[in-house]
């Protein structure tokens, strides 16, 4: 893409009014536009990293077997009701609307009662199961803060996964892979590093559950970790007590404790929900059970958010190569037609090689203001064209988190950037 075409443009100073580092940041940059506070539009920048960042979740999921469908956003209050989720009094963060008729609405703050509403037309006995679906859908919350940018949304992308099973043993071994491919996911991400499958506490109908923290003074959560062993208990749920359930001897680590950011989590669901929503299947001699459930939830912009975090200098953002909106940040610093027509060319040669350019050809703009707005935008890549590297018949190439940069040859370059890309 032509830079001189972005319809987005680099803000000088850090809007005012938003604290979030995240925010602060990808505002600054043209990523997002903020309508009210937890409520954000992605521009065309942002929406590239949230659909590179949907790609990288596909595909592991879609490896694993699970199956992509899309669920309503607009619920009704009939199969809330099944569950006692309509009430206040059990979920205080929903948004309910209504028909003109009067009928009453939820907007979806997760799809536990749809899906299993869904799944009770197919499955009737053991030989429909075990199988998943997942969902990348809206979902929209009535939080009380809303503090930490694209973090914490009123509205936000969540990618939920379901899974459905004939007994706790079948789920158990699907929920302890899953954890493997969200381990998996977090990595290809870029927070493979500082991300830790965490012990928390529970919902009423099992006694505990998995969540994914990535460690960040950005966090809204704390955890206690065990670097070596890779271990982690959320702070809220640390206790003799939850060791002893966790099955662990408190003596054999040696714990830390930081803020960090819940990016993901796995719930075992049991059958509340199938038994609810009457999800039954009958077993090969005609005895009916409910369905083994489980959730599995990541927020899209919230690893969009914890990415930004994590990956930033003084100068702007630093994406990873997986989920970066471009690959390779083509600045040309020519002016004359024939070294435009040269640096034209290179783009369109990059672009062959299935390469993803944002091509800095405008030419009103000094090169400092190139280069710094380079840096706000954070492409991995940078490739420089002028008048003088045209004629040395040489690249000038600098990777956004490296401070000096190299020339070369453009196979050279080639090699470099598909090699990550
Ligand atoms: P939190 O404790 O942060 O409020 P949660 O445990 O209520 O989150 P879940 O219902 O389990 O969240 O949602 C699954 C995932 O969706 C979370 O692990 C998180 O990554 C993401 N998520 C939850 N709430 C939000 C939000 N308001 N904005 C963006 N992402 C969110
Ligand atoms: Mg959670």
């Amino acid at each position: 893409m032509k830079q001189s075409q972005l319809f987005t443009k680099i803000k000088k100073e850090i809007p005012s009014g938003e604290v979030a580092k995240n925010a602060q940041l990808l505002l600054q940059a043209g990523f997002i536009h903020k309508e009210m506070a937890g409520v954000y539009s992605f521009l065309p920048l942002g929406l590239r990293v949230i659909e590179k960042i949907k790609h990288v979740i596909r595909k592991e999921l879609n490896n694993a077997g699970c199956q992509e469908m899309s669920m309503t956003s607009l619920q009704s209050k009939d199969i809330w009701k099944k569950t006692g989720r309509w009430s206040d009094d059990v979920v205080d963060n929903c948004f309910k609307t209504s028909l003109k008729n009067g009928t009453e609405l939820g907007l979806a703050f997760s799809h536990e009662e749809p899906v299993a509403q869904i799944m009770a037309n197919y499955v009737h006995s053991y030989k429909d199961l075990p199988f998943s679906a997942y969902q990348f859908q809206t979902k929209f919350r009535n939080e009380l803060r809303a503090k930490s940018g694209i973090m914490r949304g009123r509205e936000f992308l969540m990618k939920d996964l379901y899974s459905f099973h004939v007994d706790k043993k079948a789920h158990d071994e699907f929920y302890e892979k899953m954890k493997g491919v969200y381990m998996e996911i977090f990595r290809k991400l870029g927070l493979g590093g500082n991300t830790y499958l965490t012990m928390s506490s529970g919902v009423p109908f099992s006694k505990y559950s998995f969540e994914f923290q990535t460690i960040s003074e950005a966090g809204e959560d704390v955890i206690l970790f065990d670097k070596e062993k890779k271990v982690a208990i959320n702070k809220d749920d640390f206790s003799d007590e939850i060791f002893v359930d966790f099955g662990l001897n408190k003596d054999d680590y040696v714990f830390e404790e930081a803020k960090s950011i819940e990016i993901g989590d796995i719930y075992s669901l049991g059958t509340k929900y199938s038994e609810a929503i009457d999800l039954t299947y009958a077993d090969a001699e005609g005895k009916s059970h409910p369905v083994f459930m489980g959730s599995y939830g990541i927020g899209v912009p919230r690893v969009m958010g914890t990415v930004v975090e994590v990956y930033n200098d003084e100068d702007g953002i630093i994406w990873p190569e997986e989920v970066a909106p471009f690959a390779v940040h083509l600045i040309s610093l020519c002016k004359g037609d024939a070294e435009k027509g040269v640096v034209e060319k290179v783009y369109k040669q990059l672009i062959s090689h299935n390469i993803d350019v944002l091509y800095d050809d405008r030419s009103n703009v000094s090169a400092g203001q190139k280069f710094a707005e380079s840096d706000k935008i954070g492409i991995p890549h940078r490739v420089i064209m002028s008048p003088k590297t045209i004629a040395n018949n040489t690249f000038e190439y600098k990777k956004r988190s490296e401070k000096d940069a190299k020339y070369m040859s453009f196979d050279a370059l080639l090699r470099i950037i598909s090699k990550t890309y």
